[in-house]
């Protein structure tokens, strides 16, 4: 008998049709012979809706408060879940991430977790249940609900699947698997039978945002391979897995975009130890999580550091940085702009072919669009862009690596 986790994300459990619908997809994998955890999310737009309402009574809600409220979404679709399946003759029970076993830090609408125990869903499982576990949140140590940060269902999937050693991890969502490219945006882009976990990693974090980044580096540390699939049909999805030899063949598995970004230059700074330092510290205490980096040394003694993130994030980092550099030197300078975006190509293939990063910087440039900051890794290449070429942009890359055609495995 397999143990098999399912994740249901907001669009697949978003009205009631659709809740019975993933209600009867648990019960014929319950039938065919498995034991089966389901993890949902919010119905689609609730904990949009509730963080609404919350900026209506008060500008700035306490975080502590703002877990307590967001996880109301995620409890509501497990009650649902668990009536809709007992409606249909199964037995089901539905979990809170407390109940569930979920322990994490205090760190309000970003916690962490630290421990699972889930001695209740192996009860409920040994005792014939489908058990119906709310995801995205959890409880601290001392009792108080914690949320796992936006898209946080995908994490307690992945987690209570290595917690409780699933055979299989299926996150459901409303599209088929993860694409070249955005198939919005790229008419022509393909679904990718397999991924590794580093390139899916690159690919979320650059903003091909089939899933929370944070979730696939659990999946890596802990070696849970999942699939990622459509909720309302029976295609084959996408494996995310651990690298294997074969995969190298492929030289870029993915392009993806990231909007919305943001630039903070910190221009004039004293160039001497300790001082960028100084700087990301104050980012890293205000829990603002920032992207490239670049660091430039003149000959007058003085560097200058720009780094990008999200423009939701932009002022408040200015404020704790306008802070940090108060009194480091007279002609220190912050400057601040956004209407730009990331657009990078992803591939562990990259590590063996050359020519990659040409042949990117190539197309854009054919294309007339200006390339504002660079950075690479060993598997991507990355670049921010103004965000009024950005659609333009991806396009030209995604047929420069010739995405719409080249064998994908
Ligand atoms: N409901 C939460 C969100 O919208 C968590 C999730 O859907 O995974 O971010
Ligand atoms: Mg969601």
């Amino acid at each position: 008998m397999a143990t098999i986790v399912q994740k249901y994300g907001g669009t697949s459990v978003g009205n009631p049709e659709r809740i019975k619908n993933v209600a009867r997809r648990v019960l014929e994998t319950q039938r065919a012979g498995n034991r089966v955890v389901v993890v949902v999310s919010a119905m689609s737009g609730v904990t949009d809706n509730l963080i609404r309402l919350a900026r209506e009574v008060s500008e700035e809600p306490l975080e502590r408060e703002m877990d307590v409220l967001l996880a109301t979404g995620e409890q509501t679709t497990i009650a649902l879940t668990a009536m809709a399946i007992e409606a249909m003759g199964g037995k089901a029970a539905s979990c809170t991430g407390g109940q569930a076993g979920i322990v994490t830090d205090g760190v309000h609408t970003k916690a962490r977790i630290s421990s699972i125990s889930p001695d209740e869903v192996n009860r409920l499982l040994d005792d014939g249940h489908v058990v119906v576990v709310a995801g995205f949140q959890g409880v601290t140590s001392g009792g108080r609900i914690t949320t796992l940060g936006r898209g946080g269902s995908d994490l307690t999937a992945i987690a209570l699947a290595a917690a409780i050693k699933a055979d299989v991890c299926q996150i459901y969502t409303d599209v088929d698997g993860v694409y070249t490219a955005d198939p919005r945006l790229v008419p022509d882009a393909r679904k990718i039978p397999v991924i590794s976990y580093e390139e899916m990693l690159e690919m979320a974090s650059s903003g091909s945002k089939v899933m929370q980044s944070r979730s696939v580096e659990f999946a890596n540390k802990y070696g849970v391979p999942f699939e990622v699939r459509n909720s309302m049909n029976q295609n084959p999805g996408t494996l995310v897995t651990r690298e294997t030899m074969n995969m190298e063949s492929v030289v870029i598995r993915g392009v993806s975009l990231e909007k919305d970004q943001a630039k903070i230059t910190i221009a004039a700074l004293p160039d001497r130890p300790g001082n960028a330092a100084r700087v990301f510290s104050a980012i890293g205490s205000a829990h603002l999580n920032i992207d490239m980096i670049v660091q430039n040394t003149g000959r007058d003694g003085e560097a200058r550091i720009s780094f990008t993130l999200h423009k939701n994030d932009l002022k408040k980092a200015r404020e704790v940085l306008e802070e940090a550099v108060r009194g480091i030197g007279e002609r220190v300078e912050i400057l601040a702009t956004d209407g730009i975006a990331k657009v990078s190509a992803v591939g562990i293939g990259m590590r063996s072919h050359s020519g990659v990063a040409a042949t990117m910087f190539k197309a854009l440039g054919d294309a007339g669009i200006n390339i504002d900051m660079i950075s690479t890794s060993e598997i991507k290449i990355a670049v921010i862009v103004d965000e009024k070429s950005q659609e333009n942009a991806i396009r030209v890359v995604h047929q420069a690596f010739r995405l719409h055609e080249a064998p994908l495995v």
